[in-house]
């Protein structure tokens, strides 16, 4: 395993770090073997989230007593400083721990980030528990360029969270910005949200930017943890082929499953029907996605086109014109 330093928090960490996202669904009698398998092949990094339900909670019943061998990260969509002052002590009392070495706004649209940024924001409550020694460096994730753009000149940001990976690239420019002011780049949505099925390419291309700090796909298994830390190697010619595959095949508006754009008005699972959609046309999987469509309770056809969901996804996807495809791929 490769170790690096996180921009200015001077945090030793590996490069590839753990997403914990699908902790979520890990069995908790799992858990332990998920955490050896870390331990085992090296890493460090832990990034979390209030967002991410039980992630929490789970990873600090794996770490208990094993906190020093971690660098925790986890995040909070609390926009004032009240709510992010409570978020912080309830992450520190789920992780079983008296600090939390980065804590992150989460995901802020620009919006957002003013109010953050104003008197009585979030930022003056991580200010306090910067002070307080509750935790050690301020972060902040994010899915728009213009976000991250404004996050560069935000002086408390020692550490931004954006998507990057083969077919989503926009962030390079912003990325190599980080590196001139030593602000630790954190590598979020390896796989595109699960558009990229081979995880070897795309972590191996990752890597490869030396603008990124770390990466961190998501592991719900030992085998998922010895795969995803033992990406390494340069690109070869039929890697680059195979990105540019990827990138015509996926072009620039696909789902990245991020499901900002829930509750549908009339409760379509939105990146369902395009992750099925997705194994209907790309994989060779048309059996079993036509089944699992079929088992949906809501499917494209349902939708009424009211265009709510346009207005919460933050990669601007033409969500109606796209269930308008979906419908005519499944015919419902
Ligand atoms: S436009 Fe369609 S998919 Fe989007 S919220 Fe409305 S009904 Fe749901
Ligand atoms: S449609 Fe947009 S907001 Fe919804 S899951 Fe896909 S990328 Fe995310």
């Amino acid at each position: 395993m490769e170790y690096i330093t996180l921009g200015k928090t001077g945090l030793l960490i590996s490069r590839v770090g753990f997403g914990g996202i699908p902790i979520q669904r890990t069995k908790v009698e799992d858990i332990p073997a998920l955490f050896a398998a870390l331990e085992r092949e090296g890493i460090n990094y832990i990034d979390t989230a209030r967002g991410y339900t039980v992630s929490e909670e789970y990873i600090g019943n794996a770490i208990a007593g094993r906190r020093e061998r971690y660098v925790l990260a986890t995040k909070s969509m609390a926009r004032t400083a009240e709510a992010m002052a409570a978020d912080i002590d309830r992450s520190l009392a789920n992780l079983q721990t008296d600090y939390i070495d980065l804590y992150q706004i989460h995901n802020p649209s620009p919006a957002d980030l003013e109010k953050v940024l104003a008197p009585g924001g979030a930022m003056e409550a991580l200010e306090a528990a910067l002070a307080a020694g509750k935790i050690g460096h301020i972060g902040l994730t994010c899915h728009l360029t213009e976000v991250f753009e404004r996050a560069l000149d935000i002086p408390q940001v020692e550490t931004i969270m954006f998507p990057y990976n083969p077919v989503e690239t926009q962030g390079e420019a912003l990325m190599e910005k980080c590196r001139e002011k030593n602000i630790g780049f954190i590598a979020m949505k390896p796989l595109a949200g699960g558009a990229i099925e081979n995880a070897d390419l795309a972590l191996r291309f990752i890597l490869q930017n030396p603008a990124v700090s770390v990466v961190i796909p998501g592991m719900y298994s030992p085998e998922e943890v010895a795969q995803n830390a033992n990406a390494e190697g340069k690109l070869t010619e039929a890697d680059h082929a195979e990105i540019e595959k990827l990138k015509n095949t996926l072009g620039t508006t696909f789902c990245r499953r991020c499901n900002y754009c829930a509750p549908c008005t009339v409760g379509i699972n939105i990146p369902g029907v395009f992750l099925f959609q997705g194994y209907l046309e790309r994989y060779g999987l048309a059996d079993w996605a036509k089944d699992r469509y079929g088992a949906m309770a809501k499917t494209a056809s349902d939708c009424i086109e009211c265009g709510v969901c346009e207005d919460r996804c933050p990669y601007n996807l033409p969500i109606r014109e796209m269930m308008q495809k979906a419908k005519a791929a499944f015919g419902k």
